[in-house]
């Protein structure tokens, strides 16, 4: 199977993230970049796929020259090869879904993961979008699956207090959820390996982004705590104040 995985170069969930000069951006300086957590479940996915039914994996990535890190760290994983698309200025998520689409339309793609998220911009819409500019269908938030050697998928997404359980067929995109499957820790000779697998680097045609960033804040500093008595004599009081001051009651 021709199986694709669109992976994104993201801040360390443990960095801590400063809003740039510009007050538009993250700034990068002193950040430690990673594969993006939910597209690890993609790899996974990507991975297991090859190992039931043959094929190649190959993951995709947009951005600047330092998303070739992520890249590699995808093939420590098994990956095979890897696309670099490459634009050193931001795109929206649309010109993001756009690059990746053009490449893919005319590689016969049978299976695109992505993940449910990119947990820097947290745009959720990258999926969706490659999937209708490819015209294939397209499942979000997947969290168990099953795809046989006819190309027959099923599969489990998480809905607000359940499950849903939906059938399609390749080609289409699945968008991995947390639970989806345990990504594999890269072992040593993957590692090795990495090194010499090949990256393409293609060039993405001129796009204008249709939104734009205006301003990007932190949140408010919380106010400190307030200690509003001891023991029982102290609930009347908690309460008011949860009631009246929070709100919350
Ligand atoms: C070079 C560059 C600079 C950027 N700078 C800024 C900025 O300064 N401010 C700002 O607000 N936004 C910036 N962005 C982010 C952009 O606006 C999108 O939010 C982001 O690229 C992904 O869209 P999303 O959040 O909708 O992803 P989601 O839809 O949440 O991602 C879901 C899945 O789509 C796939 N995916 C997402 N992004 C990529 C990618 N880049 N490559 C391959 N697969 C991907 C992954 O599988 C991911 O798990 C930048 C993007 C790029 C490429």
């Amino acid at each position: 199977m021709n199986i694709f995985v669109c992976i994104s170069h993201v801040p360390d969930t443990t960095a801590r993230i400063l809003v740039g000069g510009d007050g538009k951006s993250i700034d990068p300086s002193g950040v430690t970049f990673i594969l993006n957590p939910y597209d690890e479940f993609g790899v996974e996915a990507g991975l297991l796929l090859k190992e039931a039914h043959g094929g190649d994996v190959t993951v995709v990535c947009v951005g600047g020259d330092e998303v070739k890190e992520t890249i590699r760290k995808a093939f420590a994983m098994g990956a095979d090869k890897g696309i670099h698309i490459k634009t050193a200025s931001a795109r929206d998520s649309f010109g993001v879904a756009r690059a990746i689409a053009d490449v893919l339309k005319d590689r016969s793609a049978d299976a695109v993961f992505c993940g449910r998220q990119s947990i820097d911009y947290d745009g959720w819409q990258v999926p969706g979008l490659i999937a209708e500019m490819l015209g294939i269908s397209s499942v979000t938030a997947v969290s168990s699956l099953t795809i046989d050697a006819g190309g027959a998928v099923t599969a489990e997404r998480d809905i607000e207090g359940g499950k849903e359980t939906i059938v399609t067929a390749l080609p289409a995109v699945i968008a991995a959820q947390k639970g989806l499957n345990n990504p594999r820790y890269p072992k040593l000779q993957g590692i090795m390996a990495a090194k010499k697998k090949p990256i393409e680097e293609i060039e993405p045609a001129p796009f204008e982004n249709r939104v734009r960033v205006v301003e990007m804040t932190k949140p408010p500093i919380k106010a400190a705590g307030r200690i509003v008595g001891q023991g029982a004599d102290a609930v009347p009081e908690l309460v008011k104040l949860l009631h009246e001051e929070a709100k919350v009651i």
